[in-house]
């Protein structure tokens, strides 16, 4: 086969696959959800080309089914509780960005959903405990015992490294979460 006719029977059946995917059913469209995604910061999805330039550069895309495309297409669609199922796997490394010809950003696009999902449907268990472990350690996970000893195995040296520098570090973080009410968006209680 030449590969003109290869790449257009390629792109035929991809398309086709989306929208096997992605079933157009008139009241699951929210008719608002492109608007409400650009008073969010996430731009405005209908300039996608759906070229798929991001997803071929995505390292969430590649190795897992979250494909940045389908996301986008969804939006452009109106799938508001489909796309809300799906946004948190997106390590907004900004790679699909730098490639996008159409200068749409689908980190900020994926940004805007979390905010839309934490505001509207509440933050899912795992950003209250990380949101939590910020405040009050300075870091995302916690130090188990099993990952010190690891530490201790590997030669790498105890945490914290300064313990004065940690505890004014999670002041103020505390200090920025209370000012741009973070910790009542999450709903956390903060300590002293
Ligand atoms: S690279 Fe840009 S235009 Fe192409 S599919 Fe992604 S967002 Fe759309
Ligand atoms: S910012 Fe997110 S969507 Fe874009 S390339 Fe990185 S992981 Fe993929």
């Amino acid at each position: 086969m030449n590969p003109i006719t290869a790449k257009k029977e390629f792109a035929i059946s991809e398309k086709e696959a989306i929208l096997e995917e992605l079933p157009i059913i008139d009241e699951e469209c929210d008719r608002d959800f492109i608007k409400e995604i650009i008073e969010m910061g996430g731009g405005d999805v209908q300039v996608c080309l759906q070229c798929g330039n991001c997803t071929g550069v995505c390292p969430v895309s590649l190795k897992t089914e979250n494909k940045i495309r389908n996301i986008i297409k969804m939006c452009q669609m109106g799938l508001k509780d489909k796309v809300l199922a799906t946004p948190w796997v997106c390590a907004t490394c900004h790679r699909c960005f730098e490639h996008c010809p159409a200068g749409m950003n689908p980190a900020e696009l994926v940004i805007a959903l979390r905010h839309i999902i934490v505001r509207q449907r509440g933050p899912p268990f795992f950003v209250v405990s990380i949101s939590k472990n910020v405040a009050d350690l300075g870091q995302a996970v916690t130090i188990s015992e099993e990952i010190s000893k690891l530490r201790k195995k590997l030669g790498l040296r105890e945490m914290p490294f300064d313990e004065s520098q940690r505890l004014k570090a999670t002041r103020d973080i505390k200090m920025i979460m209370r000012a741009t009410g973070y910790d009542k968006l999450i709903g956390i209680a903060l300590s002293d």
